[in-house]
């Protein structure tokens, strides 16, 4: 075959080049410093007409391309939340991409279903859930979030799915200022409808209040109005706040209302026994999201979604069209439990991480995270001028710098510029979020290569820039 001949040494460039990259990610600026539209130019605009050689191509890639990534697996990313891809799930995607399997029917491919069904299984089982869950992967919590709203939907009006939401009493959402946005966008996509998503206050910590939950409930009620599902989340994206799942199980069970919880970023440290109390009450949720694509090391995408109801899942997303029916009795089909019909063999990464590191790798990665955090939140908070702004359970600190004499407005600016000012050197990455509209810094640790010396690093970068941007 023509386009196979070359293969073997196409591949084994492709490998020394992953292996070199591996080795050495913090060789590249880790924010690339292009301008916009620098890749756009750089590439002709029209397809080829004919095949091109793989090394010609492979050199555009290292010409064109690289210049214009920023580099995740850099071990001084510290933006969002930082994330890395372990060696052996990137063999793992090599290998699902080679199979490119449909995980969409378990005929389509019997090993991707049952692998999915064990991984979630082991998962779930080290993160202390019971085994009242079933778990399902899907590209993004976003998707997952997504899903579990819509089986909320099914669960309060199993009508709507045939006749449309045209017609029904207004449906209500509960987030907090600090849910993600996935989750508003989901009630938009479900025709729920943005004024629908109320926003519950939060204490001082950041975390839903369940007495306002539940008064904001209560009045709903008295209006008409149908709650449908409340989302909590353990771990926030601004400063990995732990909402109080267990009191708003309570409240949510009161009303009989759907509970999500988001726990996308920080789910996983419950693999620590020590971290397991940020789950504490999740058994009172319907479904519950972990994403190993962010702190698991499992490369982008990977989100698990857990249920209590597989079944009411089924039932909110299953429809065979002919073309598609089996007699596969027993058999789990992955297409019935979301919007996608043809699925990615997902779970083939995360198994291969559990199994390169085993549990107790995986427990000591994120330890180390955690240690290095409360490492630098000491070195912030032992400088004069600067303070961290929220708690830091886990692998995310909050902070800022406050010179004296400016007012909250300066302050902001002085941050802002501060923040661009360590990002332009290329040598570290960090990004920001507001609280209580203040600018503040983030600083994420999740890298398997993120040492002490990098947070180190990090923390004279960020003093040398407070310095030259000035007041
Ligand atoms: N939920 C939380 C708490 C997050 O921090 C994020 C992203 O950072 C998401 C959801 C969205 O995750 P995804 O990109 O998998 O949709």
């Amino acid at each position: 075959m023509e386009f196979f001949e070359s293969f073997e040494d196409d591949f084994a460039r492709v490998g020394r080049w992953i292996a070199g990259y591996l080795q050495h990610p913090e060789a590249y600026p880790v924010l690339s410093a292009n301008a916009p539209g620098a890749v756009r130019a750089a590439l002709p605009a029209e397809a080829p007409e004919g095949p091109e050689p793989f090394d010609r191509v492979m050199d555009d890639f290292e010409r064109v391309i690289l210049p214009g990534i920023t580099h995740w697996n850099h071990p001084r990313f510290f933006a969002y939340f930082a994330t890395s891809a372990a060696p052996a799930a990137i063999a793992a995607e090599a290998l699902a991409a080679t199979l490119d399997v449909k995980a969409m029917l378990w005929r389509t491919s019997p090993a991707a279903t049952e692998l999915e069904e064990v991984v979630m299984n082991w998962l779930g089982r080290l993160m202390g859930l019971s085994d009242a869950w079933t778990g399902i992967i899907y590209d993004t919590a976003s998707i997952g979030g997504f899903t579990a709203l819509a089986a909320a939907r099914e669960r309060l009006d199993p009508s709507i799915r045939e006749r449309g939401m045209s017609g029904s009493a207004d449906l209500r959402v509960y987030i907090s200022e600090h849910t993600h946005s996935h989750i508003e966008k989901a009630a938009i996509a479900l025709g729920i409808g943005q004024r629908n998503v109320v926003r519950i206050a939060c204490d001082r910590r950041g975390r839903i209040r369940p007495e306002e939950l539940d008064a904001q409930i209560r009045r709903d009620l008295a209006e008409g109005k149908r709650p449908m599902a409340v989302a909590a989340t353990v771990g926030t994206t601004s400063t990995t706040a732990i909402d109080p799942v267990a009191e708003i199980g309570e409240v949510a069970r009161r009303h009989d209302v759907w509970l999500h919880v988001d726990a996308a970023y920080a789910g996983v440290a419950a693999i620590c026994p020590e971290f397991r109390w940020i789950l504490a009450g999740v058994e009172a949720a319907d479904s519950l999201v972990v994403n190993p694509h962010k702190w698991l090391f499992v490369p982008m995408d990977c989100s698990a979604l857990y249920v209590r109801d597989e079944a009411l899942l089924r039932r909110t997303f299953e429809l065979v069209p002919e073309f598609l029916t089996t007699t596969d009795g027993g058999a789990r089909n992955y297409m019935d439990y979301g919007l996608q019909l043809g699925r990615r063999f997902r779970s083939l990464k995360l198994w291969f991480v559990m199994r390169a590191f085993g549990a107790q790798g995986l427990r000591e990665r994120l330890r180390a995270h955690v240690a290095l955090a409360a490492e630098f939140a000491r070195w912030v908070r032992d400088e004069p001028e600067w303070e961290v702004v929220a708690e830091h359970p886990l692998a995310l600190v909050v902070f800022r710098h406050v010179p004296p004499g400016l007012d909250a407005a300066q302050v902001d600016d002085h941050n802002g510029r501060l923040m661009d000012a360590a990002n332009a050197g290329g040598e570290i990455f960090l990004s920001h979020t507001k609280l209580d509209g203040a600018f503040v810094l983030r600083l994420a640790i999740g890298n398997l290569r993120t040492s002490s010396a990098d947070v180190a690093t990090a923390w004279r970068v960020l003093r040398e820039a407070a310095g030259a941007v000035g007041r």
